[in-house]
C-alpha cells in the first residue's frame, strides 16, 4: 500500500482523489489551508473516522515554502492539486491567481525535491493549459484538441485562469527535467461536474451548476462547447497517474464535449421539475458580442470562442490510465441530487 501526499485536499476535486486513495488501502497525507477551518474540513473528517489512522492533515499555504516537507515525509507520490480556480474577470489576477499557482507549483516541488521518498508527481492542470481559444482548433481534423498542444495565446488580460495554468505546468516540467529521481505525469481536466463531497459552495464547478438551476442563464446561453467530467473520473485518473509506473506525460481527462445549452438539456432530462428556469435557446453571436461586457465577458473572448466547435482525443487516458467516462446525463443529474441533498439547490 503506498503513502501519498495530495495538496488542496479539501478542495471539489482532491476530496475525491482522498476518498479513491483510502478505498483501496493507502495512506493519504492531505494538506489544507488551515486545520482550524470546521466548516472546510468536515467532510475530510468523516472520511478520517472511516479509515481510522490513514488519513493525517497538515497546514501549508501555496505562498509560503514551508510546510509541504512535513506532509511529504515518507510519501512515495505527491499529487498536487491545490490552486484557485475562479473564472471571469479579476481586478489583481497575478496575486488571485497567477502567483498562487506558479509559486506555489515551485515550492510543492522544491519540497518534492527535498523529500527522498517520493518517485512520482502528478499535477493537476487543465485543458485551458493547451489552447487558448478554441478558434484555435478550427483548422484541425475534427476540432480536436491533441496531448502535444500548448496554450501559447492566454495572457493575464484575456483569460489569467489558463494562463496561470500554462505557466505552473510549464514550471513543473521545467523542474521535472532538472532532476531524475521523480517522474511526472499532468492530468488536464475540461469543466468538472459531479457531486460534491462537502456542502461547499465556493468551487467554480459547484456555482457554475448552481446558476444553470437558479435561472441565471435562462434568457440563453451562448454557443460555447465545454469539455466535461465526472470528479470521480477525474479523481480516477489521479490515482491512476499516481499509482502505474508506466503512467508518463500529459492525459486529457474530458467525458463528452457538450455545447451549454446541451447542458441545460441533460438537466432537463435528469431533472424535468427544472425545466422552467433552464435556457431554452442560444443567443445569437453578434448579440453576445453587444452584451458581452454586461454578461462579464471580454468580446475578444466571444469572438475567438463562440460559436468554434471542440473536440478532445482522449484515448491515452482511457486506454493508460484506465478511465471509462460516466455519461454526462448521470453526472450532472447526481450533482443537482447532491446540490438539493446538501440544501444547496431547492428541493
Ligand atoms: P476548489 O474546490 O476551489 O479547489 C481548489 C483548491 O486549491 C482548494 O483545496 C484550495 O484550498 C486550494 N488553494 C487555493 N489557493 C490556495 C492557497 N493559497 N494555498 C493553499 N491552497 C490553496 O476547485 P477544484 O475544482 O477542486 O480545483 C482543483 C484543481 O483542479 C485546481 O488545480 C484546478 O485548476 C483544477 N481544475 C479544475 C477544473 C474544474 O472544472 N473544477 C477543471 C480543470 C482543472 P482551500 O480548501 O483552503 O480553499
Amino acid at each position: 500500500m503506498a503513502r501519498v501526499a495530495v495538496t488542496g485536499a479539501a478542495g471539489y476535486l482532491a476530496s475525491w482523489v482522498v476518498k479513491l486513495l483510502l478505498e483501496q488501502g493507502h495512506t493519504v497525507h492531505g494538506t489544507v489551508r488551515s486545520l482550524q477551518d470546521g466548516r472546510k474540513l468536515a467532510h475530510l473528517q468523516r472520511l478520517s473516522a472511516e479509515h481510522p489512522g490513514r488519513l493525517v492533515l497538515f497546514e501549508a499555504d501555496l505562498l509560503k515554502a514551508q510546510g509541504f516537507d512535513a506532509a511529504m515525509e515518507g510519501c512515495s507520490a505527491v499529487v498536487h492539486t491545490a490552486s484557485p480556480y475562479r473564472l471571469g474577470t479579476s481586478a489583481d489576477p497575478e496575486r488571485e491567481l497567477i502567483a498562487p499557482a506558479v509559486e506555489g507549483t515551485r515550492h510543492v516541488l522544491e519540497a518534492v525535491n527535498r523529500t527522498a521518498s517520493v518517485q512520482r508527481v502528478v499535477v493537476t492542470s487543465s485543458i485551458v493549459a493547451m489552447y487558448g481559444d478554441s478558434v484555435e482548433l478550427q483548422a484541425r481534423p475534427g476540432q480536436a484538441l491533441a496531448e502535444t498542444d500548448v496554450n501559447r495565446t492566454s495572457t493575464a488580460q484575456s483569460n489569467a485562469y489558463a494562463l496561470s495554468k500554462t505557466r505552473a505546468e510549464a514550471l513543473a516540467w521545467d523542474m521535472q527535467a532538472r532532476q531524475n529521481r521523480w517522474s511526472m505525469v499532468s492530468v488536464h481536466p475540461g469543466a468538472i461536474f459531479g457531486p460534491s463531497l462537502s456542502q461547499r459552495d465556493d468551487a467554480t464547478s459547484v456555482q457554475l451548476l448552481r446558476q444553470f438551476l437558479d435561472g441565471s442563464f435562462r434568457q440563453g446561453v451562448p454557443e460555447l462547447w465545454l469539455g466535461t467530467v465526472d470528479v470521480r473520473d477525474v479523481a480516477q485518473a489521479h490515482v491512476s497517474a499516481a499509482l502505474l509506473p508506466g503512467a508518463s506525460g500529459r492525459y486529457i481527462v474530458v467525458g463528452e464535449s457538450l455545447r451549454l445549452l446541451e447542458i441545460a438539456q441533460r438537466l432537463r432530462q435528469s431533472h424535468p421539475n427544472r425545466s422552467a428556469r433552464l435556457p431554452t435557446k442560444e443567443v445569437p453571436k453578434w448579440l453576445m458580442w453587444l452584451i458581452a461586457p454586461a454578461a462579464g465577458m471580454a468580446r475578444r473572448y466571444v469572438r475567438h470562442n463562440v460559436g468554434h466547435p471542440m473536440q478532445f482525443d482522449t484515448t491515452r487516458s482511457r486506454t493508460e490510465l484506465g478511465v471509462a467516462y460516466r455519461p454526462a446525463l448521470d453526472t450532472l443529474g447526481e450533482h443537482v441530487e447532491q446540490l438539493v441533498a446538501d440544501g444547496l439547490a431547492p428541493a
